[in-house]
């Protein structure tokens, strides 16, 4: 399977990264990093609290790793997120397997959601171990149904979809060429059934207690664990330090207003205590869950901002690119950056501060 058609499967999962220079790897714009740019080595693992370890996976997409979490779960291990499905990510699972994690059995297999990076390669793991995927219900019913998804036509309405977001004769032209669902290339099948996680939950892990949390807006139901007693936090993409994690309407809900669920979520977030030590899925375990928050909060505000002014005139969701992303979208990034100009646009449209022009079949979209 090439990069390229990994990249695209992976559009779910694309985020807006941010590549300032880092003048003090401890701190750097109000977070704290404990561990420093310390990451831990290929096929090892890092404890970050009794019980509680982080390993990186390396990726063959643009957002290069992830990174996974073991707990210890008494008897054996559970496992937090799971890599995608390549020889590569399975290769370096095998050499955990026959590392730190000999000798002991999987005993669960926990995913955040359902993007590829994190759940590629769920099947795989409950299959080996014959163990249990642990998991949102919206999570694991979205992901079956991206699996059976796959085929060689493109469906009316998404080419219906992207046309009105402003894509040329030419890019609808390839994407039809590429064929539907490219999830099912990127993730091993999933087990016939599950173990549903919701928030509220409180799940016993080994010897500790960890709470689920349900953020929206990135995906439909996003797990993430908060474990009281360590100060701890498994935050998968729902906050990650230095990168914003992509929200999209998709063609399958094109009236979603995804970037609403994401506001309620950071301020559910901000509910949860400041002392939380978070391990996301990418770059470093970080301090200062509220600044982060906050941070996430103000970067969509300032887009919005931007949005409102450049739609004095009617726009395409293409043509407004330019005030929303730093660099210039690619080939490949164009699904992934009109989802999220999308999304920023419902969201305006819900509020009533833009309206949309259908009269073109193109949409566009100008200040009420
Ligand atoms: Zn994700």
């Amino acid at each position: 399977m090439s990069d390229a058609s990994l990249s695209d499967a992976n559009d779910h999962a694309a985020h807006d990264i941010e590549s300032e220079p880092v003048d003090n790897p401890r701190h750097f714009r109000g977070l704290v990093y404990p561990h420093g740019e310390q990451t831990p080595h290929p096929g090892q693992m890092m404890a970050m609290a009794d019980g509680v370890f982080w390993m990186r996976m390396g990726l063959p997409i643009s957002l290069d790793h992830i990174n996974l979490y073991i707990l210890d779960d008494n008897e054996g291990w559970a496992i937090v997120d799971t890599g995608m499905n390549t020889d590569s990510c399975r290769a370096q699972w095998e050499a955990m397997f026959t590392g730190p994690l000999a000798g002991r059995p999987i005993t669960r297999v926990i995913c955040t959601h359902f993007h590829p990076d994190h759940l590629g390669l769920a099947g795989w793991l409950c299959e080996k171990f014959n163990v249990s995927l642990w998991i949102p219900r919206t999570e694991y019913l979205l992901a079956r149904t991206l699996m059976l998804d796959a085929s060689d036509r493109v469906p009316e309405a998404a080419v219906t979809f992207y046309e009105q977001a402003g894509w040329s004769a030419q890019a609808l032209e390839m994407m039809k060429a590429r064929g539907w669902g490219q999830f099912a290339k990127a993730a091993w099948p999933l087990p016939h059934s599950y173990q549903r996680i919701k928030a509220g939950d409180v799940l016993t892990i080994g010897k500790a207690i960890w709470r689920v949390v349900v953020g929206n807006g990135h995906s439909p139901e996003h797990a993430c664990l908060v474990c009281d007693e360590k100060q701890l936090m498994i935050s998968g993409d729902q906050v990650l330090p230095r990168i914003t994690s992509n929200v999209s309407v998709f063609s399958n809900e094109p009236n979603g207003n995804p970037l609403q669920d994401w506001f309620e979520s950071l301020d559910r977030l901000r509910t949860l205590s400041d002392d939380l030590l978070v391990l996301p899925a990418h770059n470093e375990p970080f301090r200062n869950l509220h600044a982060r928050v906050d941070q996430l909060h103000a970067d969509h505000q300032d887009k919005l901002a931007k949005l409102t002014a450049h739609l004095h005139e009617p726009r395409t969701a293409m043509e407004c690119f330019s005030v929303l992303f730093r660099r210039p979208v690619s080939a490949g990034q164009m699904g992934i950056a009109t989802g999220e100009a999308l999304a920023h646009l419902r969201y305006l449209e819900e509020r009533g501060t833009v309206k949309r022009l259908t009269d073109l079949p193109q949409h566009r979209f100008v200040a009420a």
